[in-house]
């Protein structure tokens, strides 16, 4: 499967590898578990709040190369952002793949870009938003979301 250049392939897979954020935070305020039918992949997602800043974000779980990037993508693009701007790039993330629009996203959150090819393989768009559609249940049963 084609998802675009080869830097985009690049960062894929270096965070499909990336081990930093996969771990189980005990401590969590919010935890959430994802699941997608189609394709099996299963997270777990774990936020520590500091007032309204995510302090830490983790995952853990089994899932495609695409929803474990994904996931730790997530982790890095919103670890230190408040909820409102995790919101954001939530919002961001949702447009690219879902309403096929250019991608447009903060310095810190530039990697999701690697998945903008992802949108041409409609099965695989669920694997990309799967930790991003467990991320809204999240703050929206938490009540953080408008
Ligand atoms: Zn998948």
């Amino acid at each position: 499967m084609d998802l675009g250049d080869e830097l985009y392939k690049e960062i894929i897979l270096d965070n499909y590898k990336a081990r930093k954020n996969r771990r189980r935070l005990d401590d969590a305020d919010l935890k959430r578990e994802g699941f997608n039918p189609s394709c099996g992949d299963d997270i777990e997602l774990f936020l520590k709040l500091d007032g309204d800043t995510v302090s830490e974000a983790s995952y853990v779980g089994v899932g495609c190369s695409i929803c474990v990037a994904s996931a730790n993508m997530l982790c890095n693009a919103i670890t230190g952002a408040s909820i409102e701007q995790a919101t954001d790039v939530l919002r961001r993330m949702r447009a690219m793949l879902v309403d096929g629009e250019e991608p447009d996203f903060p310095d810190e959150a530039a990697d999701l870009e690697a998945l903008q090819g992802v949108k041409q393989f409609p099965v695989r768009i669920k694997c990309a938003m799967l930790a991003w559609n467990t991320l809204e249940q999240m703050l929206h049963d938490a009540g953080l979301t408008g």
